[in-house]
């Protein structure tokens, strides 16, 4: 048996690298047992849930040289989102969790100050599904080249919430180092929107990995990586970077309206002040973060991002 780490999964191929020697691929399937636990479910996405990138795997060699994954190991942790209403991806008008990777040491919100236009509601999303899978989140805001100058205020903004805020552009090259130096050793996700200049700052920082950026017309090359699939690279130095597709925006999965204001940094030590218990800080008599709102230590726009998930959150569900 051979233990490896699934890095890419791609028509129900899962290619995986041997822990003792990492630059081999094992291209592997997925033991015909886990197959029928998922036809009970009658999901689709949970067959590619059933193992995603990051997760750590048992493999039994085939003689010609392809593996069966045997098990799976237990994730420290994972990042999901609801899976995209679509149909066959819901459960009795429940929509199923999408886990997009398992084992990361750091998601990496990508966003923009231009082109597309900075949305801080649409960032929020992106940090509340990250504080719920207890992955430590750092914000990169790239362009900064293009900002306005009323946009670089968000950069404080953020950072008086307690996040870590790295700017970046990768047409002057600022903060380029100052995002490598935090990947080190570590393995990171880079999530955001589409056009946020994801690709570009990946292969900005690892020139090798050669990603197709929204500046790719036409014909692409061989050998170039484009972003349709979660990816997970090996940049070396013990750093592992998990490239993700861009989205338009992403709903949390797993919160209920009691929990979600635990995803919120700043609301986190005044919660258990409510005079009710499971207070949703929204229209309930004695809350406290509706008086800090009103007192302004709690900004109004997050206080907005706030309300506005905690509506599409639906009722009497459990997610
Ligand atoms: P992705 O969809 O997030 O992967 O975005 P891409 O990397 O494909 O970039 C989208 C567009 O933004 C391309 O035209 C890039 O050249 C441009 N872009 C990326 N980063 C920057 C930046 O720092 N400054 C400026 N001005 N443009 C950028
Ligand atoms: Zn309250």
């Amino acid at each position: 048996m051979i233990k490896s780490k699934v890095f890419r999964i791609e028509s129900n191929m899962y290619y995986a690298m041997p822990f003792d020697n990492p630059s081999r691929v094992i291209r592997s399937t997925l033991r015909g047992r886990f197959k029928n636990d998922f036809k009970i479910k009658r999901d689709k996405l949970y067959v590619t849930d059933i193992c995603v990138v990051g997760d750590l795997v048992d493999i039994l060699m085939n003689e010609d040289g392809t593996g069966v994954i045997q098990k799976v190991y237990y994730r420290e942790n994972h990042l999901s989102r609801k899976a995209p209403r679509v149909k066959g991806v819901s459960f009795r008008g429940e929509r199923m969790e999408q886990v997009i990777a398992s084992n990361l040491d750091r998601l990496y919100v990508i966003t923009s100050f231009n082109r597309p236009e900075f949305n801080n509601k649409v960032l929020d999303r992106f940090l509340v599904a990250g504080e719920s899978s207890r992955i430590e989140v750092f914000i990169v805001m790239n362009k900064i080249d293009i900002a306005e100058e009323h946009d670089l205020e968000w950069i404080e903004f953020y950072k008086r919430l307690g996040y870590t805020v790295i700017p970046t552009s990768i047409k002057t090259g600022i903060g380029i180092d100052d995002l490598k130096e935090s990947l080190q050793g570590k393995t990171g996700l880079f999530w955001g929107q589409s056009g946020v200049g994801k690709s570009s700052l990946l292969n900005k920082l690892f020139p090798s990995l050669s990603i197709t950026t929204g500046d790719v017309s036409g014909s692409t090359n061989k050998g170039t990586h484009t972003t349709a699939s979660v990816w997970m690279f090996d940049v070396g130095d013990d750093t592992y970077i998990v490239d993700t597709p861009g989205v338009r925006e992403i709903d949390p999965y797993g919160i209920t309206k009691q929990d979600l204001s635990h995803y919120m940094r700043e609301f986190v030590p005044l919660l258990n002040q409510c005079k009710f218990n499971g207070c949703t800080h929204y229209h309930e008599p004695g809350c406290v973060i509706y008086d800090a709102v009103e007192n302004e230590t709690i900004s109004e726009l997050r206080y907005d991002s706030y309300l506005r998930m905690l509506e599409t959150i639906e009722e009497g569900m459990l997610y």
